[in-house]
């Protein structure tokens, strides 16, 4: 499953073409950003190519999870700090060859999260997807969802080498390109862009992904790619700690929003594991779109939750063992 280089380039030159044709500054720096992740996915041909600092340096900034924060998290910061300290047993299982992953996926889809097949089918029709193990991506994320406002489109890169070990990112990422689709457009997306919810439904995917593998005979693999999952958990955490030193808010920002949406993506599923039904995060991916962070803090009772005995967080240091 490859992207469509020759779309890629036309996309880029014609984003090229509008920036130099605007006009007015607000849709200017829109093209800009657009053209700045459209060179990013071009690396993928020219691995060598620098992105222009600039570039990056022109994204908005946002500081209220610094506030969101200080209001809510005093105490999950410390308790944050311990768990991060908890170590896994980490044996790794065989790295597992998968003969047929378009196949494997459709079937996950299929019992797991039938809306996501038609959002799937399109992208790969579309070329939209690319997974390798990318040289110019290798260093960064193991994978990502581009969306594209000016274009009003998307494009997925997902790390994959045929094996069991690099099969969990594309369905992560098919939770993002999902919940896009959800959106009038992607510019109300791009709004989005720095809610500390907008890894719930992605990492939800990514779990049921793993619990789908414990039910098809790689019971050993899927354990290990839980623990692994709780670890980047404990790694963001501590990531989140230098945060509350050094104030690098766009990094740590990105960091927060993991900790933060993993943790109630952690509550949707349980709550499908006790329901076999997806009731829970169906309603929150329909608030996602038109609520703001302190709404969705306040209709989860997310502090209440954390910070009182034999709580989420509890649950959590519990499944290590
Ligand atoms: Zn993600």
């Amino acid at each position: 499953m490859h992207w469509n280089k020759d779309e890629i380039y036309k996309n880029y030159d014609y984003l090229q073409k509008l920036y130099n044709q605007a006009n007015k500054p607000l849709i200017k720096t829109q093209i800009w950003n657009d053209l700045c992740t459209m060179s990013v996915i071009k690396t993928q041909y020219e691995p060598n190519s620098k992105i222009d600092e600039s570039l990056v340096k022109i994204e908005e900034r946002q500081n209220n999870h610094l506030s969101i924060l200080k209001e809510n998290f005093g105490d999950l910061i410390i308790q944050l700090n311990e768990y991060s300290q908890v170590r896994f047993g980490n044996k790794r299982p065989k790295n597992v060859d998968i003969v047929d992953y378009n196949q494997l996926l459709l079937d996950f889809f299929n019992n797991y999260q039938p809306n996501l097949i038609d959002v799937y089918n399109n992208l790969v029709k579309n070329q939209k997807i690319e997974l390798s193990v990318s040289k110019s991506f290798e260093e960064k994320e193991p994978a990502a969802c581009f969306y594209n406002v000016t274009l009003n489109d998307l494009y997925i890169y997902a790390r994959f080498n045929d094996k069991i070990f690099s099969s969990q990112y594309l369905p992560h990422e098919m939770g993002h390109a999902y919940q896009a689709f959800m959106f009038p457009s992607m510019m109300e997306v791009s709004k989005k862009r720095y809610s500390l919810f907008i890894e719930v439904y992605s990492t939800y995917v990514e779990l049921l992904f793993i619990n789908y593998l414990k039910n098809i005979g790689y019971e050993k693999q899927a354990t290990f790619l839980e623990k692994k999952y709780w670890q980047i958990f404990a790694t963001t955490s501590e990531c989140h700690l230098n945060f509350l030193f050094n104030e690098d808010m766009f990094l740590n920002g990105v960091m927060l929003q993991y900790i933060i949406s993993m943790l109630l993506s952690n509550v949707f599923y349980e709550d499908y594991l006790k329901t076999n039904n997806h009731d829970m995060i169906n309603t929150f991916n329909k608030e996602y779109l038109n609520a703001t962070d302190s709404e969705i803090f306040n209709e989860y009772g997310f502090k209440r939750l954390l910070q009182s005995p034999g709580n989420a967080y509890k649950r959590i240091l519990e499944k290590q063992h």
